[in-house]
């Protein structure tokens, strides 16, 4: 189309855009074919009870292990997959296979029934249609206690549509489910608002735990979140605990839960299966979170 536009016209296509077209598609073919190769692996990190340590969930966080590049963390990828829509299969795949593993820990790991399981869900793939019908067809075939399954969402997802959003989470909970909202605080949701969703927990975004035991402004915001919680009877999650200070801070302040690599870092599910049948229900060993993640 650049060619034959003479100089004077307007060219809206343009080589560059060519390339850059041409790039991501590439890249979405490559998505799909690691996604056929079975290249993708799901990573659980540990998330614990606040104070005693103990471990009460996992959250499933998906890597590609890629044959030439090593493991590569989602940030690398999830862009490009929501982009091109990838994210509804990848995810489907994320959830199914972490459900079959952590029911597979609940039968088979003594200690292990209780187990959490949460998985993220993009807006892509919340969206869409068939999201609820997808879902309970996960569980049903996973045979996995629904009441062990958290899905977490983002908090700018719930300032879009909210009566759409509203209805969707409420058929997701009426499976069995619990609802999650990640990187909470990042977004703009008033306490008014956030009453209106049919929501179970709060993850604290580590943006506010990084300074929490050095910056007397992120402690108040931490503190107004756990309080804003309890308030509306939900639990909270404090992600990103690097230090013992945050961690003794938080449990003062009543923070219900924690994750992080003070406790322990994303792991492959043989490691973490190491962990449970070693951990007695007793805090993460210190060693856990020096491990890099491989
Ligand atoms: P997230 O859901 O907020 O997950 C927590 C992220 O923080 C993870 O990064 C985890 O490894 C990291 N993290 C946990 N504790 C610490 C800590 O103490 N220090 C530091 N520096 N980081 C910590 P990860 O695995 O790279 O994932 C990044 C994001 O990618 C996730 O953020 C989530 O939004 C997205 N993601 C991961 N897996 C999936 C998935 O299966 N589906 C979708 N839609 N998104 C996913
Ligand atoms: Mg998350
Ligand atoms: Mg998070
Ligand atoms: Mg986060």
């Amino acid at each position: 189309a650049a060619k034959t536009a003479g100089r004077d016209r307007y060219v809206i296509f343009d080589e560059s855009m060519y390339a850059d077209a041409l790039q991501e598609a590439e890249a979405r073919l490559r998505l799909e074919q690691a996604l056929a190769d079975d290249e993708f692996v799901v990573h659980y990190q540990p998330i614990v009870d606040l104070p005693s340590g103990r471990l009460i969930g996992v959250e499933a966080l998906v890597r590609w292990q890629h044959p030439e590049r090593g493991l590569l963390g989602p940030d690398t990828f999830i862009g490009l997959a929501e982009q091109t829509g990838l994210i509804v299969p990848l995810g489907h795949w994320v959830l199914a296979e972490s459900c079959r593993q952590v029911a597979a820990w609940h039968s088979d790991v003594p200690g292990a029934e209780q187990l959490r399981i949460s998985v993220n869900l993009s807006a892509r793939q919340f969206q869409h249609m068939d999201l609820v019908a997808d879902v309970a067809g996960v569980l049903r075939d996973s045979g996995i206690d629904p009441g062990r399954v958290v899905l977490e969402i983002t908090e700018s997802l719930l300032m879009r549509d909210t009566d759409a959003t509203i209805s969707t989470l409420r058929e997701l909970r009426d499976l069995g489910l619990h609802i999650a909202i990640d990187d909470f605080g990042t977004g703009y949701s008033s306490l008014s608002y956030l009453r209106r969703f049919p929501i179970d927990i709060l993850k604290i975004d580590k943006a506010f735990i990084d300074g929490i035991a050095t910056d007397p402004d992120d402690a108040t915001l931490a503190e107004a979140v756990v309080q804003l919680g309890r308030a509306l009877r939900l639990q909270t999650v404090a992600e990103g605990i690097e230090n013992v200070d945050q961690h003794s801070l938080l449990s003062a302040l009543g923070c219900t839960y924690g994750q992080g690599y003070l406790f322990a870092r994303p792991a492959g599910s043989a490691q973490i299966e190491a962990l449970l049948r070693h951990s007695d229900n007793t805090p993460v060993s210190e060693d856990w979170w020096s491990t890099p993640e491989q």
